[in-house]
């Protein structure tokens, strides 16, 4: 049941909540002031406000220490406007293109790898123009074989600006697939409709990758949210952030992979923390990251072992973090991105 009513958006709402000291509201309101606060009732009723290390507050609830910004890390940890041919689009790899069609986010995660890019602001969503000209650059590009829809969070979109989208991008030819990520049915299960699910269906292969990061995130609403897209066909993928204090240990990755692959959602990715500002309280060691999948190896069926993944600073694509594909150095690693070149990562 949830008790709570409305989004909370700022230090006073979270202290009203009892989700943060009122003595803390002050240091918390400069927090948010740079990187925006957002938590959805669904949310905000998962955290047990008696636990100081809560691993759902750790994650939406701001901390002081997200002033501390270090030196190696990035407003673009990714590398996303190296390879931003026009507003709103990213070409990185030849097949597939990433689209934001908007900012905005149900909740804002506080070790979000955009986080310097979404939240509510003048830009939250692109214009029609600027839409338009993405859209033209994919039709200009016959090698897009896959649109990945993301953001911010492109199901905070009404279904009809969805349903638009889709018809868009299905009636060029040579792309076969769409995927739009999202955080919503962890969020805010109940936006994930009948009209949302029938806005995202076309005769292009549709899939949906979930963010989710903790087990206590599958509640029966949620998983009622999963299945309402499952049951319309749509294959659903995972996405996972290796996060200090909140799932970096083998019981809670096992059992979060086991309650994903029971929703019927594949795990997909499990991304190793990006080096974005201020989240260096949510970074594990690249070490740590491999003794955990080798953990989750030994302790749970292949269907419950996504890939562990990083995204090389400066727009280098993905390295595996296997291995083979981390090399460590006197002070930090090499990785290697999908075409074997090899690139430093910072020492931190
Ligand atoms: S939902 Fe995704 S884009 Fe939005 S704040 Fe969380 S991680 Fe960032």
């Amino acid at each position: 049941m949830r008790h709570k009513t409305r989004t909370l958006r700022s230090a006073e709402d979270l202290a009203s909540a009892g989700l943060i000291a009122p003595e803390r509201i002050e240091a918390l309101a400069s927090i948010a002031a740079r990187f925006a606060v957002a938590i959805t009732p669904d949310l905000a009723d998962l955290i047990d406000s008696a636990d100081p290390a809560d691993p759902i507050a750790r994650q939406f609830v701001p901390s002081e220490a997200e002033s501390d910004v270090k030196a190696y890390q990035r407003a673009d940890p990714i590398g996303d406007d190296r390879h931003s041919p026009t507003p709103g689009l990213v070409h990185r790899y030849k097949d597939r293109v990433l689209l934001k069609p908007t900012h905005v986010c149900p909740v804002y995660c506080r070790f979000c790898f955009r986080r310097e890019m979404v939240g509510p602001g003048a830009d939250q969503t692109l214009s029609p123009t600027e839409l338009d000209a993405a859209l033209a650059y994919i039709a200009g590009h016959p090698e897009i074989w896959e649109v990945i829809l993301t953001g911010g969070d492109p199901f905070m979109l009404s279904p009809r600006r969805m349903a638009e989208i889709t018809a868009r991008l299905a009636a060029l030819a040579h792309v076969r697939v769409l995927r739009w990520h999202t955080r919503m049915p962890i969020a805010d299960p109940e936006r994930i409709t009948a009209e949302l699910v029938q806005a995202i269906k076309s005769e292009k292969a549709c899939y949906v990758a979930v963010h989710v990061n903790h087990p206590r995130e599958l509640t029966d609403r949620s998983r009622g949210a999963l299945a309402r897209l499952s049951d319309a066909g749509i294959p659903l993928l995972s996405q996972t952030v290796l996060l200090k204090g909140v799932n970096d240990d083998a019981a809670t990755l096992e059992a979060l992979m086991r309650a994903l692959v029971e929703a019927r959602v594949r795990p997909y990715y499990l991304h190793h923390m990006d080096l974005a500002p201020g989240t260096d309280h949510f970074r594990t060691s690249i070490a740590e990251g491999q003794a955990l999948m080798q953990a989750l190896r030994a302790r749970a069926s292949g269907l419950c072992q996504p890939h562990y993944v990083l995204d090389i600073p400066g727009g280098h694509a993905k390295a595996l973090l296997s291995r083979s594909d981390a090399e460590r150095t006197a002070d930090s690693y090499r990785l290697r991105d999908g075409e074997r070149a090899w690139h430093d990562y910072p020492p931190g």
